[in-house]
């Protein structure tokens, strides 16, 4: 399948005028300035979906390097904050030390456009693609870049599959914005006579804030959401949804402050691909990969693709490699830093599909401590916040009467028994755990093991572990990772079980402590070698 080599100045065509394509086609013009680099959109100029795009501070570099336009449009247009606050029944916890920006999406897209029409792309609003055989002829290189149901993606994976997978979420989400301004990135959770809601909202400009909204889907039928017919044009279910929802959080944004664009029901998908590009075709952005809303990536990965993929094109027009050398160098760095993107999003995916559980059963604090400990430890949470961490930490000994590690915990079945939270597993054999506490109590309980999950992540091996789960009393779960977390929560908050957490990992201070303070399970233990 080698590709031509692409000459000095080459035909460009790039399918689709977001983010991704507009940041490629600025890029590969720049560098390659004889180059003859056509986009077609099939939005007009001024159209938008969705309203802001959020960035963390920390992950700009590549793009800044490449271009300032972000940078630059961030901090002339944008808004910027360092702390995130979560708000659950009536109680509002901050985590600072999260450097973060956020901009409307159509003024970068509009930014993004100038800059292209600077250098001479060619630049065709209104217009859908031809079809790719038509471009894949008069063109060198065809980019497509036409996001999430890319029809480029679509014809070449119908010649020849390109490994795509999707992983459909179970929450429901919809995307909003509103006239209210936050002070920076807000979680929302209202409990309503149907279940729970929670938003994602951050202020996007001086006038308007995003405000996304997620459910879980019971929640969502009983409330008659799932009216909303998501094949037709925004109709009256829609409004349904808006007024619904602005009753539900008149308190928190002011009464009628929504604004629908567009707004519809959809549960996300994340995608993964194999393959990204086949002969003088190449994909990139949302067409090969998405990575949860809540982890903010999905703009900066489309133009941290582009930044590589026009270096990569570059040198395939001016250093005489091949286009399949190329291309292939592309896919293999972009890749790499993709999957790692996608890895730490599926924890937060796995949060948001659970929340309405951990907002019942947990207090507040514990709760935010819980959010902010989906994928970080307490010691780097501390080194961002101090002032949160000792918060939790002065409460936990309120409650219990020792810090953490060194608390014990009572069960009462039979009989009462106290242990310490911090065990050791001397040994599990036929299903049964023999622990002991750090003063030589021994506890004896069935012991089970949560799956292994691999990505693309079900979670339909969790829920059969948790048929074995034992009816009352103690129980260990063993394991790694998500599953291992997912199963001793559902032990613990929604089976009532005392539950001990077990695992190599867990002889650290950090992850036991993490563990315990979140209330993820009520003891944790490790293997005797490893301590
Ligand atoms: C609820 C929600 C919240 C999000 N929040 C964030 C966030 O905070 N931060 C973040 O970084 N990302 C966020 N994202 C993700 C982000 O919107 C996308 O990852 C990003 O837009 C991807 O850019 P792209 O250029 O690959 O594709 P897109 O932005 O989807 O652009 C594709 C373009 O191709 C055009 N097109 C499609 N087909 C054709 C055709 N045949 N011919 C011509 N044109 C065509 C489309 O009109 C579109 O303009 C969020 C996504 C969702 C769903």
């Amino acid at each position: 399948m080698d590709a031509p080599k692409l000459g000095s100045s080459p035909r460009i065509a790039v399918v689709g005028g977001g983010p991704g394509g507009l940041f490629l086609a600025t890029l590969v013009k720049r560098a390659l300035p004889e180059a003859a680099v056509t986009l077609f959109e099939r939005n007009q100029r001024s159209d938008a979906f969705g309203f802001g795009v959020v960035f963390s501070d920390a992950t700009l570099r590549a793009i800044d390097e490449a271009d300032p336009v972000l940078r630059d449009a961030l901090r002339d247009h944008g808004r910027h904050w360092d702390r995130i606050d979560v708000l659950s029944n009536e109680q509002q916890h901050g985590f600072g030390g999260n450097g973060m920006s956020a901009i409307h999406r159509k003024v970068l897209l509009g930014l993004l456009q100038d800059n292209a029409e600077h250098v001479g792309v060619d630049l065709r609003f209104g217009t859908t693609a031809p079809p790719l055989d038509q471009l894949r002829n008069e063109y060198d290189l065809v980019v497509g870049a036409d996001g999430t149901n890319s029809s480029v993606r679509e014809h070449l994976d119908s010649e020849e599959p390109l490994g795509h997978e999707i992983d459909t979420a179970t929450a429901k989400f919809i995307w909003f914005g509103t006239t209210h301004l936050f002070d920076g990135l807000t979680f929302v959770h209202r409990v309503s006579e149907h279940g729970n809601f929670a938003v994602h909202g951050y202020p996007i400009s001086n006038e308007l804030s995003t405000f996304i909204v997620e459910t879980d889907e019971e929640t969502w039928r009983r409330a008659g959401m799932d009216a909303f017919d998501v094949t037709q044009h925004p109709g009256p279910s829609d409004t349904e949804t808006q007024a619904y929802l602005e009753k539900l959080f008149a308190d928190d944004i002011g009464e009628g402050k929504l604004v629908a664009n567009n707004s519809r029901w959809g549960n996300f998908r994340t995608r993964r691909t194999r393959d990204w590009w086949r002969g003088n075709v190449v994909l990139l952005g949302d067409t090969v990969h998405t990575a949860h809303f809540s982890v903010g990536s999905g703009t900066k990965m489309a133009m941290e693709d582009s930044v590589v993929l026009a270096a990569q094109i570059a040198r395939a027009a001016t250093e005489g490699i091949s286009l399949s050398d190329a291309l292939g160098a592309y896919q293999e760095i972009r890749k790499a830093s993709v999957g790692k993107i996608q890895r730490a999003a599926r924890p937060s995916l796995s949060w948001w599909e659970h929340f309405g559980t951990y907002q019942r059963t947990l207090d507040p604090l514990t709760f935010t401590f819980h959010f902010f400990s989906r994928s970080i430890g307490v010691e780097k949470m501390a080194q961002r916040d101090p002032g949160l961490v000792e918060k939790v930490r002065a409460a936990w000994i309120e409650q219990h009467g020792a810090a953490a590690l060194d608390s014990t915990i009572e069960t009462h079945s039979a009989s009462t028994t106290t242990f310490g939270r911090r065990l050791e597993l001397v040994s599990a054999e036929n299903g049964t755990a023999h622990l002991v506490d750090r003063d030589g109590r021994s506890i004896t309980a069935p012991i089970i093991t949560a799956p292994i999950i691999e990505a693309p992540a079900t979670e339909s091996g969790v829920a059969s572990a948790r048929k074995e789960l034992p009816e009352t009393g103690v129980v260990v779960i063993a394991g790694s990772g998500l599953p291992r977390t997912l199963l001793a929560e559902a032990a613990r908050l929604q089976e009532s079980l005392v539950t001990i957490m077990s695992g190599p990992d867990l002889a650290a201070d950090d992850a036991a402590e993490t563990v315990l303070l979140s209330g993820r399970a009520d003891a944790v233990a490790a293997p005797k070698e490893t301590k």
